[in-house]
């Protein structure tokens, strides 16, 4: 498996299986829990910019962005959203 540096899974064809994950995870975040699209999609971007993003994964944290993003009460290790 090739690894992407400020690649998120859903950008990559490889992780596909992993993708399903994120997205069944996400589906199930209470409406209440979950950042609204917009949000979600502005932290991505961050992510996207950020040394740290490997392979879709936080070297920080070492969570996959793309589900620590669609909590509306996560934040980013090092305050960048
Ligand atoms: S969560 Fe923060 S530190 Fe981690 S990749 Fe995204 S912007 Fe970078």
């Amino acid at each position: 498996m090739s690894e992407c540096k400020l690649c998120l899974i859903r950008d990559m064809a490889e992780k596909a299986d992993i993708y399903e994950y994120v997205k069944k995870t996400r589906a199930m975040l209470h409406a209440s829990e979950k950042a609204s699209d917009e949000l979600y999609e502005e932290r991505l971007k961050h992510c996207t910019g950020c040394d740290s993003l490997l392979s879709g994964t936080c070297l920080k944290c070492g969570c996959y962005v793309e589900i620590r993003a669609a909590s509306k009460a996560a934040h980013c290790p090092i305050s960048k959203w």
